[in-house]
């Protein structure tokens, strides 16, 4: 596929380049709460600005389900993006509509407009590809050339970043090659010993990714919300914790099969909801008493995981080993990110929540040798799964 820096090399002064990103940050009441995938936007955006194109900026944020509803708009992410390109990035009022063509006809050479939040259009997820791509017809008159730099949003056959890259002229940026760099360093043939850490919300999100890397890693640790199914599995009482039920016979079948490689928790941390207030306490995860919920993994369980951990050469992890956001139930995570932390190695972290918690529990970016921005996209691909919206650039390089 070519790439951003083959635009560069080609030329932009003067042409609209739209840019797709991914800007989908956690706001709450209007403020930022991580900013990390603006930054990480910045480097296309300003290289594009710097050398003279003309730079509509097009991302989504949450599920606005079709419909322009403030609680969506992306004024905050516009305000953010100004100060760290350090330039006033313009916010259009519509996606492709008179505001936003507007806006796009006031751009000067290095100007940056960004779009309103794409899924403001219902068009933009539409199964429908007549009307995926009418939509798409709309955004291309917006543009001379395309630039995709949202890694994570390539694994979504969607308007602005798949269609698009039928009508202009396509170019895969700096973070999407980055991301793609290091994630065939997993598939391919990684140092070994290899071991995963998935935790996070549900089993059912992750069962591919299990099932696929199962035959590939030497140990898979599992912790978070979804450790309880695979206790369940087991036959171990779990209390209130949350168990996936209609899941419960795929555990049991993929424990079998994982035999030793895969590592449960042996202590958990438990509270009676989940809630800031709620009176904690260690239990051993074989013996969760009944009306308590599994809120986190225990001391032990981060002490065993640490231990397996500072023998591997590579690690990819996904998903918090509990609730995070709650202090009380943030150690797991913490320990185990720390543990990632000081491998000697290739270390990725995978997932929106995962590379949250790496920011708010204070742990050192620097330490991991790659942050993954798309939590969906990197686990598709650790699948061996085709992701539309760079099969796409593909293919339009191959027609060039
Ligand atoms: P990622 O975005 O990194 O892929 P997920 O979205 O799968 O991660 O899961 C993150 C969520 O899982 C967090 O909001 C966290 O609070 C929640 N979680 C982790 N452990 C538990 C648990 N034991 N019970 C309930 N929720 C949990
Ligand atoms: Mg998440």
């Amino acid at each position: 596929m070519k790439t951003v820096d083959d635009l560069l090399t080609e030329g932009v002064r003067g042409l609209h380049v739209l840019v797709r990103s991914d800007l989908n940050v956690p706001i709450d009441n209007g403020r930022i709460t991580d900013d990390g995938r603006i930054r990480a936007s910045v480097p296309v955006i300003g290289a594009l600005s710097k050398a003279g194109a003309r730079v509509v900026v097009c991302a989504h944020l949450g599920r606005p389900r079709g419909v322009a509803d403030p609680r969506f708009s992306l004024a905050p992410v516009a305000a953010r993006l100004s100060e760290l390109l350090g330039r006033h990035v313009a916010l259009a009022g519509d996606v492709a509509g008179p505001n936003a063509l507007e806006a796009v006809d006031a751009l000067t050479d290095g100007g940056v407009v960004l779009l309103e939040n794409v899924r403001f259009e219902s068009a933009e997820t539409s199964r429908d590809d007549a009307e995926r791509g009418r939509f798409a017809d709309r955004l291309a008159e917006l543009a001379d050339r395309y630039v995709d730099d949202a890694f994570g949003a390539v694994h979504r056959r969607h308007a602005s970043v798949y269609d698009i890259a039928q009508r202009l002229p396509g170019y895969a940026g700096t973070l999407v090659l980055r991301e793609l760099s290091v994630l065939r360093g997993l598939t391919g043939s990684p140092d070994r010993p290899y071991l995963v850490v998935l935790g996070g919300a549900k089993v059912s999100d992750k069962l591919a990714v299990i099932e696929a890397l199962l035959p590939r890693v030497d140990r898979l640790l599992v912790g978070g919300a979804m450790c309880f199914t695979f206790l369940a599995a087991q036959g171990r009482s779990v209390g209130s914790s949350r168990v996936e039920p209609d899941m419960v016979d795929t555990c049991v079948d993929l424990l079998r099969r994982a035999g030793d490689s895969l590592l449960l928790p042996v202590d958990v941390v438990v509270g009676d909801e989940l809630s800031a207030d709620t009176e904690s306490e260690v239990v051993e995860a074989a013996a969760i008493p009944d009306g308590r919920m599994g809120l986190d993994i225990g001391p032990r369980t981060v002490a065993e995981f640490a231990t397996v951990l500072s023998g591997a050469h590579t690690v990819f992890w996904n998903g918090p080993m509990g609730v995070f956001e709650i202090p009380a139930f943030a150690s797991g995570t913490r320990g185990v990110a720390a543990a990632i932390a000081s491998v000697r190695g290739l270390t990725v972290v995978g997932g929106g929540d995962s590379a949250a918690a790496v920011r708010q529990l204070g742990i050192d970016e620097s330490a991991f040798g790659h942050i993954s921005t798309g939590g969906g996209a990197s686990l598709e691909f650790l699948e061996g799964r085709t992701l539309p919206g760079l099969a796409v650039l593909d293919e339009d390089a191959g027609r060039r």
